[in-house]
């Protein structure tokens, strides 16, 4: 079978398979588990997936790998779907499971991101993330306050999952070879904060807005506060003034917005 690999979807694909079955494991799959998986391929992780879990549910773009996908699994507990995941509302997503389910992806890093977000903002069923990212991208998302990665991301997803980077993945293990090494991330979801995640992001976003500025100046700029106001809340927290975003906690930043958004 000759297949040309499509860039502009990002086909790099992976055959190994120990890492196949590592990053199974690293996803907690067993034989109660429903799958979501984006992006497929050729179908290597999809097998895997599907000798552990319940049922794979695994969304393609590419409408060429669908005949060659569907051969593959016939008679089997692996549902494809052709569809741009982007284009696919979360609730049409969700039916397709019965119970609570885990997103496994390997994915063209350009969505990773904004797929996270997507159903980070609107599942209802979903407890537990799995997608290779760029390494710099898993470096990123898991730094804590004061290193320097740390940033808006890392605060989000802080806020709502426990976000671990399980292995580094050679850039040497996908075919054709990429330009950069990978990262297997995992968030486990929780409901640690009671939080409005898209006004808590906004916060998080106006704290961060200029980097080189005090969170106190950020925060006049954003919210229209007095320097008093803003310092109050920096005191509050038991930082001092001259704090900058990257110096708070994601708990501090928590704190923040509820001090915030109760004396709004
Ligand atoms: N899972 C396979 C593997 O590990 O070998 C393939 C991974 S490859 C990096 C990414 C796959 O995602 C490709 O098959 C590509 O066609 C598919 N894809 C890209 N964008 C997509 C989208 N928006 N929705 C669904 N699938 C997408």
């Amino acid at each position: 079978m000759t297949f040309v690999h499509k860039k502009r979807y990002g086909q790099n694909f992976l055959t190994d398979i120990n890492l196949l079955k590592a990053i199974v494991s690293d996803a907690g799959v067993d034989n109660n588990s429903e799958v979501l998986e984006i992006g497929p391929g050729l179908g290597s992780l999809t097998n895997e997936l599907s000798l552990s879990a319940k049922k794979v549910v695994s969304y393609e773009i590419d409408r060429e790998l669908i005949p060659i996908l569907n051969t593959k699994f016939e008679n089997s507990n692996v549902k494809i779907i052709n569809a741009d995941i982007m284009n696919v509302t979360i609730d049409d997503i969700e039916k397709n499971f019965d119970n609570k389910y885990v997103l496994v992806a390997n994915l063209p890093y350009y969505i990773t991101t904004p797929i996270i977000f997507k159903f980070i903002e609107q599942s209802k069923k979903i407890y537990r993330l799995v997608v290779m990212v760029q390494e710099e991208v898993a470096q990123k998302i898991c730094a804590k306050a004061d290193d320097k990665n740390y940033g808006i991301t890392s605060v989000l997803l802080d806020a709502v999952g426990d976000c671990k980077i399980t292995r580094k993945v050679n850039r040497k293990l996908f075919t054709p070879i990429p330009n950069v090494d990978s990262a297997i991330l995992r968030i486990d979801l929780h409901k640690k904060y009671d939080i409005d995640f898209k006004k808590f992001s906004s916060l998080v976003n106006n704290s961060f807005a200029m980097r080189r500025k005090t969170l106190v100046n950020n925060l006049i700029a954003s919210y229209k506060l007095s320097r008093e106001e803003a310092e109050g809340y920096l005191l509050k927290l038991d930082m001092p003034t001259t704090s900058r975003a990257e110096n708070l906690t994601t708990d501090q930043f928590v704190k923040l917005y509820n001090f915030m958004f109760d004396n709004l």
